[in-house]
């Protein structure tokens, strides 16, 4: 008797114990352990089973969220979940998660639908379907102050960190979006941890968009045959695996993904769309020198490509002629 009663309350404590610690669990987003990266970067092949999806989901603090990715990391699996109204994005462990399907209509209402569907209208101007459209989706903002953003795509030169330097001294948790190339991060591992202590120390606050895994790019030629619309392209495959590799390597994408030289077509926009994700354009390409007006997204090169850009990024910075206060990516929609 003595001895049973024993036994019940050893499995009632491990029981405990393990609530307990899957509460701890729950209680954060999941981290990915990215302390052997010293060895440059991890490769996509980490996160396995990687897959769209799309449910809405709860948890045990009532939280709502849309969740559009699943996978495996480390034998753990986790969600790639989008905050519908603040539109952050977070992995986290999809044992703390109450999950079922959902679609577009039934998310409609929602900001994050929102955003999605404008932001992949294609830009027709009255042209076919199938023509190349330049700097389609969201492309401007309502907002006042504008968005920095800046492209890495596939370079050799190092990143322009004076650049990124001169950012911090806006002030703290100064924010920039990031689109980001695989083939930039996989060539470029030390920056990459260096833009990553950035953002741990709290001097930039970095999104992360989708810049496409390989950019394809020939100099010269049409657009209609460049960038995305090369024969050949797996637009998923260049979705997804610029996202297995962040999570990879212990960062979270966002919503946003942004079009190698800011090309696309209907059929490209609606290969975004369905993975549900925000086209986004820019209005502030400074080396074409436009009209800066409130809300405007701007687009700089960081990669050591576009030294005339920054320099009158710099200029412009400088003078105060940037539209303030400059805001994070996510408030653009
Ligand atoms: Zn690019």
């Amino acid at each position: 008797m003595v001895r049973a009663s024993y036994v019940i309350a050893s499995l009632f404590a491990i029981t405990a114990r393990t609530v307990n610690a899957q509460d701890a669990v729950c209680q954060a987003p999941a981290r990915i352990d990215t302390s052997t990266t010293d060895a440059g970067p991890a490769p996509l092949t980490r996160v396995s089973n990687y897959r769209p999806i799309f449910q809405q989901c709860h948890n045990a603090q009532n939280q709502t969220r849309l969740a559009i990715r699943r996978m495996n990391v480390d034998a753990e699996s986790l969600l790639l979940m989008v905050d519908p109204s603040t539109l952050t994005t977070s992995l986290e462990h999809e044992r703390c998660w109450t999950c079922a399907d959902t679609n577009d209509e039934a998310q409609k209402d929602t900001r994050f639908m929102g955003a999605v569907q404008i932001a992949s209208e294609p830009a027709l101007n009255g042209a076919a379907p199938q023509s190349p459209a330049f700097n389609a989706g969201l492309s401007h903002s309502t907002k006042d102050g504008s968005f920095i953003t800046g492209d890495l795509c596939p370079s050799r030169k190092p990143l322009d960190r004076d650049l990124l330097e001169l950012l911090k001294t806006i002030g703290p948790r100064t924010p920039v979006a990031l689109a980001i190339s695989g083939l930039w991060l996989t060539r470029h591992g030390a920056d990459f941890q260096w833009l990553r202590e950035q953002a741990r120390s709290g001097a930039l606050e970095i999104t992360w968009v989708n810049h496409s895994y390989h950019h394809p790019y020939v100099p010269g030629r049409p657009i209609a045959d460049n960038f995305l619309l090369r024969p050949g392209i797996d637009i998923q495959a260049e979705i997804l695996d610029t996202e297995r590799l962040l999570i990879a390597n212990g960062e979270t994408p966002s919503i946003f993904f942004r079009f190698p030289g800011l090309v696309s077509d209907a059929a490209l926009m609606q290969a975004v769309r369905r993975d549900h994700l925000v086209v986004l354009g820019a209005d502030g390409w400074l080396v074409f020198a436009p009209p800066l007006r409130p809300g405007a997204i701007l687009l700089i090169h960081p990669n050591g490509n576009e030294h005339p850009g920054l320099r009158l990024f710099v200029k412009l910075l400088e003078k105060g002629r940037l539209p303030r206060p400059f805001r994070p990516i996510n408030e653009a929609p």
